[in-house]
């Protein structure tokens, strides 16, 4: 049993089939890459496990329990936190603060916009944020302005303000998209270190090859919405099917 247990999960959105009949299964303390071509329904397969989709059929599970049902909230408390294609970070806000809120979700089990509105200078959070900032290699930036940061720093703000909630699963949609060479280097050693020294387990999907056979222990292929093959990045890279349906070849 993996933590995660996807079973025929299906989802429509009036004519389309965004997802057909989604089975995945996500091994504790692994890193899955889930890749595929636009519109293949990846976006969408994670959004209902974070609660902001409901899926029409199907079950997902996580460590045993049901997120189906509940709001995105609370399955975020139950340990799964996610980072969104675009960056949700708060630009008018200095690093620390942004990296303060969800420090005073996790105490408070707040929703975000309580914990914005309680950013103060409260000791335990500030501890808290400032051990996170550490951890991120951030410290020396936490009076700027979150807006003022790099392509790459704002994505490694993001990912340390999820992590500072101690999820057991954190999922990434496309956390490169957009990045120069450089910046998406440093979001692999970043993704590898949490790996390496978290009990984590990480869902990324990846449009870049680059980082998706640096990162992964396995590979699901989602083309129109079902899932094609799954296996390590070794026999995906040579898959005729995968080669056919992604790469078009
Ligand atoms: P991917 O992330 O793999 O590029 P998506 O999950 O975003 O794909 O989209 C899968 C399909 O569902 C696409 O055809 C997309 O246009 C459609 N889709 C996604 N979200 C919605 C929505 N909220 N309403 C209608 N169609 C949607
Ligand atoms: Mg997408």
């Amino acid at each position: 049993m993996g933590i995660l247990e996807v079973k025929n999960v299906g989802k429509r959105f009036g004519g389309l089939q965004a997802l057909g009949d989604v089975n995945l299964s996500i091994a504790e303390n692994s890193v899955h890459a889930i890749i595929g071509p636009n519109g293949a329904g990846k976006s969408t397969l994670l959004n209902c496990l974070v609660g902001k989709l409901i899926p029409d059929t199907g079950s997902v599970m996580f460590d045993g329990q049901s997120v189906l049902g509940r709001k995105p909230h609370e399955i975020n408390q139950m340990g799964i936190s996610r980072v969104f294609q675009t960056p949700e970070i708060f630009g008018d806000l200095t690093v620390m603060e942004n990296m303060m809120i969800p420090c005073f979700a996790k105490r408070d089990g707040a929703f975000e916009m309580n914990a914005i509105a309680s950013v103060a200078s409260q000791r335990d959070i500030v501890e808290r944020a400032e051990h996170m900032l550490e951890d991120m290699n951030m410290a020396d930036k936490r009076d700027m302005h979150a807006a003022a940061l790099s392509r790459g720093d704002k994505r490694r703000l993001e990912i340390g303000m999820c992590l500072s909630q101690e999820p057991r699963l954190l999922l990434l949609d496309e956390p490169t998209a957009g990045m120069a060479r450089a910046d998406t280097n440093n979001t692999i050693d970043l993704l590898k270190q949490i790996s390496d020294e978290r009990d984590i387990t990480i869902a990324i999907i990846e449009h870049d090859m680059h980082v998706v056979f640096s990162l992964a222990e396995r590979i699901t292929v989602l083309a129109q919405g079902t899932p094609l093959v799954e296996d390590t990045p070794d026999n995906i890279k040579g898959h005729p099917k995968v080669r056919e349906a992604y790469l078009g070849e």
